[in-house]
């Protein structure tokens, strides 16, 4: 028997699932600053993702009835811009990753501003949105761009580790601010499924993981949330995990979700809405 979920999610939902992915691309200061005269070999790898992956895995979210949360840097929505309105035009969300995958963790607050400031603009004019969500590129941040994210209308993040709920980082002038939806290292595919050759990547020993333990481990995760009654999403990149074979590990995890009528496949922008509207109020969960 399980035990009854411990969040109110909305229509008796038994659990939340937000599929995210981040188009990276050839962003990166590794693949940019010195790659496109000097190592067109690397920023091959990355720009992978946009011309091809992303197409196919768009056919692929469509084919389950999925939507997701895509996480861009700017320079990649600059170079491919037709490629967002399409992720858009499909229902998907599109949301803040810097402008070229900048460390926010190395740069000052007002740095951190001017990346902003430069990413808003550019999802204002090239797609005519204004995001509300942000995942850190680098996976850490300043403890002050919580209230910076706050200030240019983010509602919420998806860059720490420490839960397996949704919760609140406090606002500055006290109370909540930036709702967070939590991710896990160990959900991003470059832990099983990373390769790249020069710089190497993993470093030391040439490895992939078998495809079908990748889908199982993926898939367990996901049905251990699930049967808790938590929040669930992913650091997926469609450069890494949407090539031809690899849609096999995908679709395996697609299925799996399917299977089940009880969990709420949102785009993180609607489970934030949902956690302010249900828990903004109080205090934190
Ligand atoms: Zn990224």
């Amino acid at each position: 028997m399980l035990t009854p979920s411990p969040i109110r999610w909305p229509a008796g939902y038994r659990s939340a699932v937000a599929l995210a992915f981040d188009v990276d691309g050839p962003s990166g200061d590794a693949m940019l600053d010195d790659s496109l005269l000097d190592n067109l070999r690397y920023f091959g790898e990355g720009s992978y993702g946009p011309y091809r992956a992303v197409p196919r895995l768009l056919d692929l979210l469509a084919q389950y009835q999925l939507q997701a949360t895509f996480f861009i840097p700017t320079w990649v929505v600059t170079h491919w811009t037709s490629l967002c309105e399409r992720i858009l035009a499909a229902g998907h969300e599109v949301a803040y990753h810097g402008h070229r995958h900048e460390v926010f963790f190395d740069l000052t607050i007002e740095q951190q501003h001017a990346v902003m400031e430069q990413s808003r603009t550019i999802f204002q004019q090239r797609l005519g949105i204004t995001p509300t969500g942000f995942r850190t590129p680098s996976g850490d941040w300043s403890t002050a761009t919580a209230t910076l994210l706050h200030t240019f209308g983010v509602k919420y993040s998806s860059s720490m580790r420490g839960d397996d709920r949704p919760y609140f980082h406090p606002a500055a002038t006290g109370g909540n601010g930036l709702v967070e939806l939590p991710a896990r290292w160990d959900m991003d595919d470059y832990t099983a499924l990373a390769y790249f050759e020069d710089p190497a990547f993993p470093s030391g020993l040439d490895r992939l993981a078998d495809y079908r333990a990748v889908m199982h481990n993926w898939s367990a995760e996901f049905q251990g949330y699930h049967r808790d009654g938590l929040f669930w999403t992913t650091i997926l990149h469609p450069k890494v995990s949407a090539k031809p074979g690899r849609l096999s590990i995908l679709e395996g995890l697609f299925q799996t979700i399917r299977q089940y009528d009880d969990v709420w496949v949102a785009r993180g922008n609607d489970v934030a809405d949902w956690w302010i509207q249900q828990y903004g109020q109080g205090g934190n969960k």
